[in-house]
């Protein structure tokens, strides 16, 4: 498992981030974070605030999109992450399940295991049996499973094993990009247990999700992304008890006044939601 960082220092920390892709679209504009360790920490937001960009700039995929950091840094500990390249965020501990759960579908799921982890060169066998270990006892489904091509599993189990072959890197940091898009409430539910299992073993999460509700009943931090910038940040559960993730991600009617989290920008929250709305939030 990859040296742990201090645990005085935060895990991740993300400061003055602009993110382009191109020349024309800016994805990212001063956005600043702290995952600390052991914490897991939500991102709410609108489709296209930006969110799976910011997850992007940490693993280091974002030349994959065509996507570079043009102000600002990212850094792990005491790595420098420069969003370009994904083995050192592997190697440095931080690792991504994008979102749509891209397992190999041709490749059974014992096979799509053995893949994580490759980029991280030789290990040892205890090491890879370690982390095989940890993935069935989360996910006894998989074990039962491993030779069953993944493209046969169901949506819920597909997800289980991206998250598993993300874990066979024994990450510090996991990120996880809409793990319960498109499923049924009680896989939503399963997954929700299995994010807050992994964390207490002691990894820390940046999750990005639709499904407020789930995120900020699992998050010690979240913040809300709006067009790009970091507009509310704060304990999660003092977000969830503002007006405006009420009723923009909880769906909540609510009195348009009162708000208790801090609009990073000085900004009325109201006014806030409002032009999120406009813009057609989830
Ligand atoms: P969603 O919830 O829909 O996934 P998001 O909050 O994750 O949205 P991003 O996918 O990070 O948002 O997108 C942020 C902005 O960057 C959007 O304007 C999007 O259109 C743009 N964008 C994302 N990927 C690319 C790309 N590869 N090339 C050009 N623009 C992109």
């Amino acid at each position: 498992m990859p040296e742990a960082p201090p645990d005085e220092e935060p895990a991740l920390r993300v400061e003055g981030l602009d993110v382009t892709y191109g020349r024309a679209v800016s994805a990212l504009r001063s956005v600043t974070l702290t995952v600390p360790h052991g914490q897991v920490v939500a991102l709410l937001g609108a489709n296209g605030a930006g969110k799976t960009t910011l997850l992007r700039a940490v693993s280091g995929t974002l030349r994959l999109h065509r996507g570079a950091i043009t102000a600002g840094r990212v850094r792990y500990g005491s790595t420098e992450l420069d969003g370009r390249d994904p083995v050192a965020a592997v190697r440095a501990g931080v690792v991504q399940v994008p979102e749509g759960r891209r397992v190999f579908a041709g490749l059974t799921v014992d096979e799509n295991l053995r893949t994580g982890g490759l980029g991280l060169g030789r290990r040892r066998p205890d090491q890879v049996a370690e982390a095989r270990d940890r993935v069935f006892t989360l996910f006894p489904r998989l074990a039962e499973r491993t030779r069953q091509a993944a493209g046969l599993l169901s949506g819920g189990e597909q997800q289980m094993l991206a998250i598993g072959r993300a874990l066979m890197t024994a990450p510090r940091l996991l990120l996880l990009d809409e793990p319960s898009l498109g499923l049924a409430p009680q896989m939503v539910y399963r997954i929700a247990e299995v994010v807050r299992e992994i964390n207490t073993q002691g990894t820390a999460v940046l999750l990005v999700e639709q499904n407020a509700g789930m995120a900020l009943s699992l998050a010690d931090t979240a913040h809300v992304l709006e067009v790009g910038e970091v507009r509310l940040s704060g304990p999660a559960d003092e977000l969830a008890r503002t007006d405006a993730v009420k009723r923009l991600y909880l769906g909540e009617t609510t009195d348009d006044t009162a708000t208790t989290g801090t609009d990073t920008t000085g900004t009325d929250t109201a006014q806030t939601a409002a032009r999120t709305e406009g813009q057609g939030a989830a």
